[in-house]
């Protein structure tokens, strides 16, 4: 996508050479209109596929759901909590993620009434790192007997391993940006 690629070069910042900061548009201030393209974006990569869900991770992936979501005309975006908030009583399915710019490990928690047999599962997040998020929201989809139509990320840092992992498990993975490198402030995008 390359009005993407033309925002994070003017607008983006780099932490190290591992973790990107998009607060301006994507993280922390949505630009609602870009939003909407990169849900338009992610529905082009999945056209054709019958979507009955999307699932994500909050926080950041929240946005980009609703966005996909509308963009593919299917009414539900659900995300995994990082915490037991008082409202969340019924059983859950969880699954471990390591996150990658907090260091720490959080348990991903989907109620189980959300989640049917069959159902047909698009998995979407506004990063791909190391794959610790997807997988985990993989593993969740699996135990709830979903089929996963495959992850949609808004940036793939490739060199961090995540797409390689869950291609190895099958799973089809679209990135509407792919990363290749980041050095002294720099990025160098791949295919
Ligand atoms: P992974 O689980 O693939 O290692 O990392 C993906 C998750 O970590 C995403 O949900 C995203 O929120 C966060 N993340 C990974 N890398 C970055 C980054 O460079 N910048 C930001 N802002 N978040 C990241």
């Amino acid at each position: 996508m390359e009005s993407l690629k033309n925002r994070l070069v003017k607008e983006s910042s780099s932490i190290g050479s591992d973790i990107l900061k998009v607060d301006h548009f994507i993280n922390h201030q949505i630009d609602v209109g870009f939003m909407k393209e990169i849900g338009e974006a992610i529905a082009e990569r999945f056209k054709g596929e019958k979507i009955d869900k999307l699932l994500t991770v909050e926080s950041g992936g929240i946005a980009v759901a609703i966005a996909a979501a509308e963009a593919l005309a299917c009414t539900k975006a659900l995300f995994a909590k990082k915490t037991v908030p008082n409202t969340m009583t019924g059983e859950c399915y969880t699954a471990e993620a390591k996150s990658f710019t907090k260091g720490t490990v959080s348990m991903l928690r989907v109620e189980k009434c959300f989640l049917n047999k069959g159902e047909r599962i698009l998995i979407v997040d506004d990063f791909l790192a190391r794959g610790q998020a997807a997988m985990a929201l993989v593993d969740i989809a699996q135990e709830a007997e979903c089929e996963i139509v495959g992850v949609g990320a808004v940036i793939e840092k490739r060199f961090q391993g995540g797409s390689a992992l869950l291609e190895e498990r099958g799973i089809r993975v679209e990135s509407l940006c792919v990363i290749d490198e980041i050095k002294d402030g720099v990025i160098t995008f791949g295919q």
